[in-house]
């Protein structure tokens, strides 16, 4: 007979399952690794195994050529697929299940079965509409570990079609000029394309070459950006009037000269707090806000939440407000690489 959740210990360097002998979203090299999704403060290269949906371990082959042969010709990483919905046995007699978590291409919740226990491991969430995958599953467990990124009462995101619709009527002032929208590669880029078509803006969108490779990667898996074309490709008139994706860093260097004088916009959650040297600010999350946080401690309804990854201490006492078993977890090697 053994303690209750025995099986599952937060260590600063992950979550770490000592009967399957596994790791979920490791900071550093592990043996065996199930990864939520393929950020990279979640999802790191060199593991000898990797447990993840299709999309992520393909995003994470784009990233760390994690499935290419070494110089005595083998492939040391063993890439292990599982669907949405499917359910892989563990060592040890550890289930785990992938669930969908409305954060970007591919991510998901795992659920952690053992002794009759279960345990949600949520990785990033948000429970918007997002074009580019699907929607958050609430998942009925007894210890729910959520990330807390935007977990602080002041930070509600505004509804994305207010965004979209400041950045259609910006670029429709402003003809003989571009919009450039700065936003991450892995995610943000993808979901700000998908927005503007539902959006109905059907005009082609330019790319920074930084972009290009993870929108075709969404493409492979069925997500619809319409027509996108390089900067590289085309001259500055060809851009007039016209909205162009880079990468954050981008926005400000010297790679804008080429285009026709950007109006400069960024794609961040963080927007609401910091606006740094960008003409329009677009508060646009991947994360859950506030609303959502509570909304979703309440709604998983589970005995004990575990509270990690972002501004813990809110989020915690609220909790305790709230009359929900809650702990803080210092995991370490978290950023915001994703916002
Ligand atoms: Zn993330
Ligand atoms: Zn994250």
């Amino acid at each position: 007979m053994t303690a209750p959740f025995s099986w599952i210990k937060p260590e600063p360097h992950g979550i770490y399952i000592p009967p399957a002998d596994c790791w979920v979203d490791p900071s550093r090299p592990v043996d065996r690794a199930l990864v939520t999704h393929g950020h990279a403060d979640h999802a790191r290269g060199g593991h000898g195994e990797t447990v993840a949906t299709p999309e992520t371990l393909a995003i994470m082959e784009l990233r760390y050529r994690t499935g290419t042969e070494n110089d005595a010709g083998e492939i040391p990483h063993k890439a292990v697929p599982v669907q949405y919905g499917e359910t892989i046995r563990l060592p040890g007699g550890v289930d785990a299940t992938y669930v969908p978590a409305g954060h970007v291409l591919g991510s998901a919740q795992i659920l952690l079965e053992h002794a009759g226990e279960r345990v949600v491991i949520t990785g990033d969430y948000k429970r918007r509409h997002d074009p580019t995958c699907p929607p958050f599953e609430v998942t009925p467990c007894d210890i729910f570990v959520t990330e807390a990124t935007f977990g602080l009462p002041l930070f509600t995101h505004p509804p994305i079609e207010d965004e979209m619709a400041k950045l259609l009527d910006r670029l429709a002032a402003h003809p003989d000029r571009c919009v450039l929208v700065g936003a991450y590669a892995l995610g943000k880029a993808q979901r700000v394309i998908a927005e503007l078509r539902r959006a109905g803006h059907k005009a082609p969108i330019y790319l920074h070459g930084a972009m290009e490779r993870m929108c075709r990667l969404y493409e492979e898996f069925g997500v619809d950006l319409g027509e996108l074309r390089l900067v590289s490709d085309h001259s500055k008139d060809d851009i007039r009037g016209h909205i162009v994706i880079c990468p954050p860093s981008a926005l400000n260097d010297r790679w804008s000269r080429r285009l026709p004088d950007p109006i400069t916009a960024m794609a961040s959650g963080w927007m609401r707090v910091r606006q740094r040297n960008v003409e329009l600010p677009l508060v646009i999350s991947d994360h859950a806000d506030w609303g959502e946080l509570t909304r979703t401690i309440r709604e998983v309804d589970a005995a004990e939440n575990w509270i990690t990854h972002g501004r813990e201490d809110a989020l915690l006492r609220w909790c305790q407000l709230h009359q929900r078993r809650a702990r803080a977890l210092a995991l370490v090697g978290y950023e915001d690489e994703d916002d």
